[in-house]
């Protein structure tokens, strides 16, 4: 395998001030809901950056000073020398391979409610948080002497971060999240003094800031600038604008990192932006400065990539999911292994971790945040145990995922699957409009295992209990997924409800078939509240159907906030005619009609329906292990016998694909009885100091 030359620009080293970056892969900073709370979970995690070749690799936001933090989100804290040796030792893993190591700085100002430091918020103008929760706590404005501390708390962080061992600072200003930018737009600078007022003004604490990280540090860190490609709103610190303060200060920091306005622009799901989707708003800036430009746009293809660079959009291609999918894509590209590429899929399931303050996870990337938990590396399998050979039934991501890491650590693998397809829901799912992405779930593992010799895939094969006594595996994983239920059963009827046998009624699965209502009018009831509603009310829409989406929920598709889709959802809903029926369920369907329940008052109404539309919740497809657990499997010579995936209980793709990777690691493991199946790290303590009041 050779690299194709048209991709050698990616290799080549770009000075970034004091330092020099040995290629053009640019892990951005990004959240990944581990944080302060399981350091070296984190060092491990960016350890995987550094060996799959990211010339410069980021922590995620850290935050510099207890007066502001954003409590429930996990991130990192350097808020005294206490936090500088979990700090340092992310900084020596990020440097193992010859990246260069950075660290995000942030202050939150008017976002961070700080409810964890009880410190009073401190922002550009004072008023209340602006965060994703509505907290009911308002900022103070700061006097100069405020901004005097401030300035001295980043110095501190500057000081920190190089004793740390990092080579550049970020200065977080994007998003809509960090100080710099509140200084800079006018929506949330409405000073008189002489920080405020003209962008000359605004962006004096930037250019104080920026010297002053020099003076700390001797001009041995290299600075870099992250901003807001665009903020929205009038008052908005809009393109144009930035451009200006580009044009202005050309030369400010040693990088500009750019990125779109709002976290949701930035980081938008493939369901709604494609790749290299902020081209229009970065595209000219490299001319208004001599430093170099890095932006992202979930960039999983090296074309696309090499073509930003050389028409001098970018210098850098900046990256934090296709990073997270898959930390090897340089070393990949390097390589010439372009079909080992282990592509984003852009579900942003890895955001929706840091915003329910779990720990991340990936699709793709099913040993992303369990690299030290687990010891589990994206690429690298551990050597196979005592027993020869493993059978899994269904093809589904958990199944797939299964078969591929079983091969890879060397078992004898044969992967069963009952239809011609593999892949199972993704197989479904990814002809549904905006989610064709889903289909890399299946590409990448199908992919992997075609060239591999001691994997056999057997389609068109429904296999049944005596099929799989008699195939003579040691292992047997049963990934038969699962099926949607065809009545209102999920969160808030725990019941059936009343429903008459006249009323057409679809599932999902039906609606992935082709079977679909033949127009008129549709409801649609959701108490799934994921992506799968809103996917379907576009789908039938299409087919010329009138929509009334129904919801217990306060809003549409509500757990897409953690996937930061639920506006757009709701907006594009809005724009085909969906009409909403928020805080409503149906309490009984009848032959032409369903009558709804308002969730607060239990008051009814009707509306009428040809049809009605189900997307509640699913039926694990279990029946193939109960018939094999109940005949004598062991007597067949079975090791061990596993039901896993959407079959054990169903969820998101991403536990389809944890639940394959667990199953394939931990065979021929030793059982580990009541102990934890991954490693965590607790607070140390410190000595008892009774307090005397
Ligand atoms: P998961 O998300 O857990 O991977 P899926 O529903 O996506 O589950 O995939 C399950 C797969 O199992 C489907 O492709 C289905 O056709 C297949 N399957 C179901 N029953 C059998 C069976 N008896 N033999 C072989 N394959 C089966
Ligand atoms: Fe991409 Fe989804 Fe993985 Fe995030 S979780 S990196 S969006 S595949």
């Amino acid at each position: 395998m050779t690299r194709d030359p048209r991709h050698d620009i990616l290799f080549t080293p770009m000075q970034i001030g004091p330092k020099m970056a040995k290629n053009r892969f640019y892990q951005v900073p990004h959240c990944n809901g581990g944080g302060y709370r399981d350091p070296s979970a984190v060092v491990e995690m960016r350890r995987t950056k550094a060996e799959g070749g990211w010339g410069v690799i980021f922590t995620e936001q850290t935050e510099i000073h207890p007066s502001s933090e954003i409590t429930p989100f996990i991130e990192q804290h350097l808020w005294d020398d206490r936090d500088i040796p979990a700090l340092a030792r992310m900084a020596e893993a990020m440097k193992s391979h010859g990246a260069l190591a950075g660290i995000q700085l942030a202050y939150s100002g008017i976002n961070g409610p700080n409810l964890y430091s009880r410190e009073v918020p401190l922002a550009v103008t004072g008023g209340p948080i602006l965060t994703f929760t509505s907290d009911p706590v308002q900022a103070r404005t700061m006097d100069r002497e405020d901004i005097r501390d401030l300035r001295r708390w980043f110095r501190n962080a500057f000081r920190r971060s190089q004793q740390a061992g990092f080579d550049l600072v970020c200065l977080y200003g994007a998003h809509g999240f960090g100080i710099l930018q509140h200084f800079l737009s006018r929506a949330t600078n409405q000073r008189t003094d002489e920080y405020g007022g003209s962008l000359e003004n605004r962006g004096r604490f930037l250019r104080e800031v920026v010297e002053e990280a020099r003076e700390e540090t001797r001009g041995e860190m290299a600075v870099s600038l992250r901003m807001s490609l665009h903020e929205g709103g009038a008052f908005g610190f809009s393109n144009a604008e930035l451009r200006d303060f580009i044009e202005m200060h050309g030369d400010l920091p040693d990088i500009w990192d750019l990125a779109h306005g709002t976290w949701e622009n930035c980081s938008g799901t493939s369901r709604f932006k494609p790749e290299g989707a902020q081209e229009d708003l970065v595209s000219g800036i490299r001319d208004l400065t001599s430093k170099p430009v890095v932006g992202v746009g979930r960039f999983t293809s090296p074309d696309a990539m090499v073509r930003q660079i050389k028409s001098g959009v970018l210098d850098f291609i900046g990256a934090a999911r296709p990073s997270i999918a898959d930390p090897f894509l340089p070393v990949k590209v390097q390589e010439g292994r372009y079909e080992d590429i282990r592509e984003c899929i852009g579900c942003n399931i890895c955001v929706s971790g840091d915003l329910t303050q779990g720990i991340s996870r990936c699709t793709q990337n099913t040993a992303f945040m369990e690299e030290w938990r687990k010891g589990w590396h994206p690429d690298r399998a551990r050597p196979k145990g005592v027993s020869e050979s493993v059978l899994i039934v269904g093809a589904g991501p958990a199944g797939l995922e299964a078969a591929l890491q079983a091969a890879r650590r060397g078992y004898q693998v044969t992967l069963a699957e009952a239809t011609t397809t593999l892949g199972g829901r993704v197989a479904r799912e990814r002809a549904l409009p905006g989610l064709s992405a889903w289909g890399r779930v299946a590409d990448y593992r199908t992919g992997q295992m075609a060239p591999m010799t001691n994997v056999e895939i057997y389609r068109d094969s429904r296999l049944t209990a005596e099929d799989i006594l008699s195939m003579g595996a040691d292992h047997v994983a049963i990934a038969t997924g699962s099926h949607w239920r065809r009545d209102a059963v999920a969160r808030l009827h725990l019941h059936p409800i009343p429903t008459d046998p006249a009323m057409p009624l679809f599932t999902p699965d039906d609606l992935m078939a082709g079977n679909l209502p033949e127009g008129g009018r549709v409801v649609l009831y959701d108490d799934d509240h994921f992506y799968m509603g809103s996917v379907l009310a576009e789908l039938l829409v299409s087919r010329g159907c009138t929509v009334d989406f129904v919801t217990p929920a306060v809003k549409v598709a509500e757990w897409t906030d953690n996937t930061l889709e639920q506006g757009t959802i709701m907006r594009r809903l809005l724009e085909i005619g969906v009409e909403m029926h928020l805080s409503k369920a149906p309490e009984a369907i009848a032959a032409r009609e369903v009558v709804l329940g308002c969730t607060w008052t239990g008051r009814q109404s009707a509306v009428a329906a040809d049809a009605v539309v189900l997307v509640t919740s699913r039926i694990p497809d279990d029946a193939l292990f109960r018939s094999v657990r109940a005949l004598d499997w062991q007597g067949a010579g079975i090791r061990s016998l596993k039901l896993i995936g959407d079959a054990e209980a169903p969820g998101p793709i991403a536990w389809a694909t944890y639940a394959g990777r667990r199953w394939a690691e931990e065979l021929d493991t030793p059982d580990r009885g009541d102990e934890l199946s991954f490693r965590r790290e607790i607070a140390e303590l410190l000595p008892h100091d009774p307090i005397t009041p």
